[in-house]
């Protein structure tokens, strides 16, 4: 979407320098969640793309990505899938680990959450390498669902995220980018 909107919402988001470490410029969501106006755009915004899409269920990544998932499966009238980080989910889970900048980090998915009838919106705020969203993308299709498309707040669409959720695979949209 390439309205006013965007650049609203573009600019509610909160720019932070060297944080958490020095040289990486920080995406702080929290100002575009407080503003209800550019909260009712980005709701508006991926209501409009994905209504009528025959999604059943929004998963959403631990933590930020838990908050839009459960707001626009109000609007879109579909149930909310979890993606976790390790530990964190009682029944059986499926794991997917990936690679990060220093080490490693897993993600769960309970096994019985999706299944073969299922049609699944992935969604975070942020989209930085996209190993994340590579991990959450093969957890919901171990469960044998199919998925619809990885959706986010913002793009850092110089690390190339996009081309490594594509290996998966799977298709991306975000709403706002920055380099
Ligand atoms: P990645 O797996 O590299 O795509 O990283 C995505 C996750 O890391 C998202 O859940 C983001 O919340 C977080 N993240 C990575 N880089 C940034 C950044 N520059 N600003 C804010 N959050 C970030």
């Amino acid at each position: 979407a390439s309205d006013s909107r965007v650049s609203y919402i573009r600019n509610s988001v909160t720019k932070i320098a060297d944080y958490p470490k020095p040289g990486i410029i920080f995406r702080d969501i929290t100002s575009t969640l407080a503003d209800v106006r550019a909260l009712t755009y980005v709701l508006d915004i991926f209501s409009e793309r994905y209504q009528r899409s025959g999604i059943t269920q929004i998963a959403g990544i631990e933590a930020r990505g838990f908050i839009f998932a459960a707001a626009l499966a109000d609007r879109l009238q579909t149930g909310v899938t979890l993606i976790r980080k390790p530990g964190k989910l009682p029944r059986a889970v499926h794991q997917q680990s990936y690679s990060l900048e220093y080490g490693e980090d897993t993600l769960e998915l309970h096994r019985d959450a999706l299944g073969a009838t299922d049609k699944v919106l992935l969604i975070d705020d942020l989209l930085a390498t996209g190993g994340t969203m590579q991990a959450a993308a093969k957890l919901v299709s171990q469960c044998g669902a199919t998925i619809s498309e990885a959706a986010f707040l913002i793009e850092l669409s110089g690390l190339q995220g996009r081309q490594r959720i594509a290996q998966a695979g799977v298709s991306t949209y975000a709403i706002c980018e920055y380099d």
